[in-house]
């Protein structure tokens, strides 16, 4: 990494926290990581990020840093910089978490919500890099994303677009996390995959799966796809087609150029490519049969530099 300013990303999840030290072109230093105290409520949990940055610190030269870029689940209102409701932490309701995050940190703090943060991390250093139009969709315990088009980050009101996982795919489907039934989240998160796998391996006369009491969750299945298991094979299949039936809808509403796939079943990506990809060409419209998926590039480092480069972004327009 060379010398200038350098931003502090921090990407709150759920499970993890992380922090690092980024530079202008998108490269990681110090990189730090810690479960999240998710139960703990909002003091805990913004101690957790004030020790955490304190340590990334450790070292560096206070005058090198131009801001704080913070990534964090929605519904975030990033107009105000208030945490509406986060599913996945204790007491991040109506919270401003802006405000109590720039009393406790000695930079410039900015908010971003977490699909968006990832979607520019991959627009500009991943694998959305030199495309005006990236859609970039994150496929984990839940689905979220976020939408560049024309080169420009697309916020929409609040600055929440880009839910993806919430848009609804099944008429009275599924129950979603966020209480709707038939989200697309509610049938292609990596929850849901590992939630059909279970289901269907009950009932299933000959499987690996689940085999002397072992635990059913995502790898458990594509491992045992791999191993020519068919029930497992199957269920594969059904993930793909089911991400392939959704991206389409994204194609036909945002013609990007490429949709970035991120998250934790992207590490996947070569096993639900075929099935995904071909799903995909059979529902766009002709006109969009050729946009292409590709796998993020900055995996788990997405959210962080996308919300760092939003950092020195605004320091290099002051
Ligand atoms: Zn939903």
């Amino acid at each position: 990494m060379g010398s200038g300013p350098l931003a502090i990303g921090v990407d709150l999840g759920g499970t993890q926290l992380r922090a690092a030290l980024i530079d202008r072109n998108g490269a990681v230093r110090n990189r730090k990581s810690v479960f999240t105290k998710a139960a703990g409520g909002p003091d805990v949990v913004l101690g957790q990020i004030e020790h955490l940055v304190g340590s990334v610190l450790q070292g560096v030269d206070g005058r090198d840093i131009t801001g704080i870029g913070v990534s964090a689940p929605g519904p975030l209102d990033t107009r105000n910089g208030v945490a509406l409701s986060i599913p996945t932490l204790a007491g991040f309701v109506d919270y401003p978490l802006a405000a109590a995050l720039q009393k406790r940190l000695p930079f410039p703090v900015s908010l971003e919500n977490d699909g968006i943060s990832a979607a520019i991390g991959e627009w500009r250093f991943g694998a959305g890099r030199g495309f005006e139009n990236v859609v970039y969709v994150t496929v984990s315990t839940g689905i979220g994303g976020g939408v560049i088009i024309d080169n420009r980050v697309l916020r929409g009101r609040l600055g929440m677009a880009g839910h993806i996982g919430h848009m609804i795919l099944v008429p009275d489907g599924e129950r979603c996390s966020c209480g709707n039934l038939g989200c697309f989240e509610a049938y292609a998160s990596g929850s849901a995959f590992a939630a059909r796998a279970m289901a269907r391996a009950k009932h299933a006369a000959t499987t690996l799966l689940g085999a002397n009491g072992t635990a059913i969750d995502s790898p458990a299945v594509f491992s045992a796809a791999r191993a020519g298991d068919a029930l497992a094979q199957d269920l594969v299949g059904e993930e793909a087609r089911i991400l392939g039936t959704g991206f389409a809808s994204l194609v036909h509403l945002f013609s990007p150029d490429v949709i970035v796939m991120g998250g934790g079943l992207s590490h996947e990506f070569d096993a639900l490519y075929p099935a995904m990809s071909a799903r995909l060409q059979e529902c766009a419209m002709p006109a969009f049969k050729d946009v292409r998926i590709v796998r993020s590039e900055l995996g788990e480092n997405s959210g962080l530099v996308g919300a760092a480069s939003l950092v020195h972004e605004k320091a290099e327009n002051s």
